[in-house]
């Protein structure tokens, strides 16, 4: 009983565990992804302009938090390269233009994301009438090309009109294209989105040329970011990306909304509606010159890309386009998860192994508890064998004193009437020779069970041995005892045993006898052997009281 007690109460623990360990675990798990936004830092390539739209997009309709993500946007304004500050770790996205794939060949653990602009913004522009009319008009003339990259892609478009460096005379770059209005340079590096505009404003005509006319293809804007952050934490890298891509083609699809952001919340630059509707307008067109999906990126482009800054010298090492150009399906390796979640999965762990060993010493207590119950049945079961006539199951002659000690004594104490009877059953061995010992055993079957049938409750009868029987009656008068004797010398008489279609009667031989003052037990029981004798002497079938 206490067993069971202490497996219940065991059980209820481990329950009680269990839930602790599950409401913990996902808990934090939970704590760390949803309900605490996760701060997201991004470098801006330069100063709050719609250049940016798909940002403030994603920001405002809510995409980043529905990631899980607080995303702060970081105007570029130190003279440190985008790259460079990723590298530095300040950020941990960054807007790069195609310059990033010299970064990578360096061996730079740079990662392309998405490119938003399919195509440069960079474009060359001269003044109507400054008298360059096509390209190779800029021979022996001066000309801001920009540095790094921007430089390698109008230079690559110098060279496929068939203009080198020699033939022309390099200016460095100024920001104000004030610089080509006057005079200081006959081309001006420019952004389409940009200066262009504000020779338009200044009405002063001005042309344009554009390196995808002579086959240069530039990406533009491309956002990227490190190994180290997608290998810290590959789900927000893919969450931030697929977030900026829906503000991006949000943006493209509600310019005029996100040009009122801009102006209420980002116009750092104070520029004019007017000013933001034309880049809207130029930027949307690099956006989705291709009709691709936004943020596309072909791994051919960038070959083509790495091509020219091959030619312009910018680059010696090949880069390596599986490790440079993202890959959302295969970021998430088996091990980076199980790194990631090291913590509850050593927590499921040391529970599940608790939990096992819990079982084990549970399943350890029912097999004991069942071997001791099945112990205590073969020892009572031997016990009752011990006290039962295997025969007949009547109780045996053990059985039978051990009780008759406890109605003699009860007897003596309370002056009780006791009685015994015996019975014997007549002339058996002739019976066991002329019907066999299987048709006597029968008989003896038989016998028991009369004399069960004819006790009263209470009584105790017994088997004590060979063909004879024994009763004791607690509380019997000696006509009580008697009238029984007689009884089962009647029934005994009358009934009839069968045994393989032969039917015979015993009779029966019965001697009785009550407690007397001072008597033992087993003087009583001598008694009434006596009286048993004396019915075998008077010749069987009868009864015979010990006075008698
Ligand atoms: P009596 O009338 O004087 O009692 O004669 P009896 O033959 O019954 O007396 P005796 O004591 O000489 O023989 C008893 C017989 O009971 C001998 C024995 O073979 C037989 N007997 C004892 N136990 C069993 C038993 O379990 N099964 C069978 N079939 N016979 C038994
Ligand atoms: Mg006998
Ligand atoms: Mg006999």
């Amino acid at each position: 009983m206490s067993t069971g007690q202490g497996d219940r109460g065991a059980i209820r623990g481990a329950l009680l565990w269990m839930v602790l360990v599950l409401a913990v675990v996902p808990s934090n798990a939970v704590a760390g992804s949803s309900q605490e936004l996760q701060p997201v830092r991004v470098q801006l390539k330069w100063a709050h302009q719609f250049q940016f739209a798909g940002y403030y997009a994603a920001i405002h309709q809510g995409y980043y938090r529905e990631a899980g993500l607080d995303v702060s946007l970081h105007e570029y304004r130190t003279g440190i390269s985008t790259v460079d500050q990723l590298l530095g770790g300040r950020v941990d996205f960054a807007v790069a233009d195609t310059g990033v794939l010299i970064y990578r060949s360096t061996g730079v653990p740079v990662v392309a994301l998405a490119t938003v602009y399919q195509h440069s913004p960079s474009i060359l522009i001269s003044l109507e009438d400054s008298g360059i009319h096509e390209l190779e008009d800029l021979r022996g003339r001066r000309a801001m090309l920009g540095g790094g990259y921007m430089n390698a892609e109008l230079m690559a478009m110098l060279n496929r009109a068939g203009i080198t460096g020699e033939d022309i005379r390099i200016l460095p770059s100024d920001p104000d294209p004030r610089a080509l209005i006057d005079g200081r340079t006959d081309a001006y590096n420019a952004y389409a989105t940009n200066e262009s505009y504000r020779l338009q404003q200044l009405g002063i005509p001005y042309r344009v040329f554009e390196p995808r006319s002579f086959g240069v293809d530039f990406y533009g804007d491309t956002l990227v970011t490190t190994e180290a952050v997608i290998e810290r934490d590959p789900e927000m890298v893919r969450d931030f990306r697929d977030a900026t891509l829906r503000g991006w083609e949000y943006a493209v699809e509600h310019p005029g909304e996100v040009i009122d952001l801009i102006q209420e919340h980002y116009n750092t630059q104070n520029k004019s509606r007017d000013h933001h509707e034309f880049e809207a307008r130029e930027i949307i067109r690099l956006i989705l010159a291709d009709v691709v999906p936004v943020g596309y990126m072909n791994e051919q482009r960038w070959r083509r890309i790495e091509q020219v800054f091959r030619e312009q010298g910018l680059m010696a090492q090949e880069v390596d386009m599986q490790q440079f150009l993202y890959q959302p399906e295969r970021q998430i390796t088996a091990g980076e998860i199980l790194w990631r979640y090291r913590t509850q999965i050593g927590i499921g762990l040391v529970a599940l192994v608790g939990l096992l060993m819990f079982a084990h010493i549970i399943s350890l207590r029912v097999q004991i508890r069942r071997h001791t119950g099945e112990l205590e049945q073969a020892r009572v079961r031997a016990e009752s064998d011990a006290r039962t006539d295997a025969l007949t199951g009547l109780p045996n002659r053990r059985y039978f004193y051990e009780e008759l000690a406890r109605d003699f004594a009860q007897a003596q104490r309370h002056d009780i009437p006791l009685a015994v009877i015996t019975l014997d059953l007549d002339h058996f061995k002739d019976v066991n020779d002329r019907y066999g010992h299987a048709a006597g055993d029968d008989a003896l079957r038989n016998a028991a069970r009369l004399l069960s049938r004819y006790m009263r409750q209470g009584d105790l009868v017994a088997r004590l041995g060979g063909e004879e029987f024994a009763v004791a009656c607690l509380n019997a008068s000696e006509e009580e005892a008697r009238a029984l004797a007689e009884r089962l010398c009647r029934e005994m008489q009358d009934s009839e045993t069968a045994h393989e279609g032969e039917q015979f009667r015993v009779t029966a031989s019965l001697g009785y006898a009550m407690r007397e003052q001072g008597d033992s037990m087993e003087q009583l029981m001598n008694k009434a052997d006596q009286a048993l004798y004396a019915a075998k002497k008077a010749g069987r079938n009868c009864i015979m009281g010990w006075r008698s």
